[in-house]
């Protein structure tokens, strides 16, 4: 970061309005004043600034020195060169379109009870209980579903406990700003957080830890990062599983996307929604995202491949190894080797290569080769 002191007035102008904005409320976590506050309503999924003294474009108190908020947004100018530097110490070569990896690897929960709610092979849920358990972290921000679960709106959730991990398993594929957790669980006295979340959370907290954004930043001890092209507004639920194909979304029971939109009802049927008619529902804040495989997380993790009941899995940095080995060691997880799928390191590729195109041309150019449009 250059030593001007860049504070809200240059995030509201070069992320929020200009596209780059992902929604991810790293900026309204770190914010020591309080004055963002996160607008989710109408597939907005933006931060807003409150203060009346400063208005919505600028801030008082960046006028007289806070910084925070650009230190902790990972879409602010040279962010992914930044990262890569702090987390990795080089730049990636344009072979590693999918970020940089010590290891790709095929991995399951070995506890049947984890296995049987995870999305794919329950890998981030038997992590975090083994993290929980083995004194790693105090608390992990995660997703849930309001009330019962029948409204499908997914909420940042803080998960303490082997039972908060399970009950809150399973993807949801509209957006979920986790890191908002981050107030619930430190009132409740959590000072090592886990984080899961699509690549622009993980991406956060790793710019937070290479900007030095304080203590939100050393609270956050692990990130676990979600593949995700992109995630939807709460709209597709009434607009096109109810009026297309008449799937009330209080009858769902399980979805996940393998190149289609799968739907498990509480009726037992199972039905298919083609992708290409819910792009129309893509959220915003995913248009511009050029990250498809959460390129900062210290591990990442996926559904793609041939095997459905394991989780594609990136070991990124040294904190990554340092967890994943000792799990394996502890037969906490199973391994496959990768080369038992060698389509889904191909159809990583392709995705992470879609992905990059998105970054647009106006913004600050991303690091490695620039991918040529198809
Ligand atoms: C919106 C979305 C899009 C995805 N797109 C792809 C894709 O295109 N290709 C691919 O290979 N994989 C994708 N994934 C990842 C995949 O669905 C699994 O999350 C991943 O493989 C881990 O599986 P698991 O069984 O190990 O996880 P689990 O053990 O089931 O744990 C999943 C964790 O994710 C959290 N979570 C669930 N939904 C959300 C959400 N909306 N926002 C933040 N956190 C959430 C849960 O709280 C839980 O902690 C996507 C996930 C999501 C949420
Ligand atoms: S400049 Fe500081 S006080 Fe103002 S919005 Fe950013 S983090 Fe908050
Ligand atoms: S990308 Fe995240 S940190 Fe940056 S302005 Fe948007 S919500 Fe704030």
């Amino acid at each position: 970061m250059p030593p001007e002191k860049l504070h809200w007035a240059h995030l509201y102008q070069e992320v929020v309005t200009s596209g780059l904005c992902t929604g991810c409320s790293a900026c309204i976590v770190v914010c020591p004043y309080d004055v963002l506050e996160y607008d989710d309503q109408d597939g907005h999924y933006r931060p807003f600034h409150i203060a009346a003294d400063g208005g919505a474009e600028d801030c008082t108190h960046g006028v007289r020195g806070c910084t925070l908020c650009t230190r902790a947004c990972p879409r602010f100018r040279d962010w992914e060169t930044e990262i890569d530097h702090y987390l990795f110490g080089r730049d990636r070569t344009d072979e590693e379109v999918s970020g940089i990896a010590t290891q790709v690897v095929l991995a399951r929960a070995t506890d049947p009870e984890v296995l049987e709610v995870g999305q794919d092979g329950g890998f981030v849920s038997a992590l975090l209980i083994w993290a929980l358990e083995h004194d790693e972290i105090d608390a992990a921000l995660v997703s849930d579903l309001e009330g019962d679960g029948t409204s499908w709106r997914a909420v940042p959730a803080v998960a303490r406990t082997r039972e908060e991990v399970l009950r809150t398993a399973g993807s949801r594929y509209t957006y979920c700003a986790n890191p908002m957790a981050y107030a619930q669980a430190t009132e409740g006295g959590a000072e090592r957080l886990a984080l899961v979340g699509m690549g622009c959370q993980t991406s956060a907290t790793a710019v937070m830890s290479a900007r030095k954004a304080g203590k939100v930043a050393r609270r956050f001890s692990l990130s676990i990062g979600l593949l995700c092209s992109k995630t939807f507004d709460d709209a597709i639920f009434p607009e096109l599983f109810e009026a297309r194909y008449n799937l009330p979304r209080e009858q769902i029971k399980k979805m996940n996307i393998k190149g289609v939109f799968q739907l498990w009802m509480r009726d037992g049927s199972y039905h298919e929604v083609p992708l290409k008619e819910a792009h129309a529902w893509t959220r915003e804040g995913c248009k511009a995202c050029p990250d498809f495989a959460a390129e900062h997380a210290d591990i990442s993790t996926g559904g793609i491949g041939a095997f459905n009941d394991w989780t594609l899995t990136l070991i990124r940095t040294e904190r990554g190894r340092e967890i994943f080995d000792a799990m394996v060691r502890d037969g906490a997880v199973e391994l496959r080797p990768i080369d038992d799928d060698p389509g889904a390191v191909a159809l990583l590729r392709r995705l992470s290569t879609a992905s990059r195109k998105r970054w647009p041309s106006t913004a600050v150019p991303m690091p490695g080769r620039i991918p040529v449009r198809a």
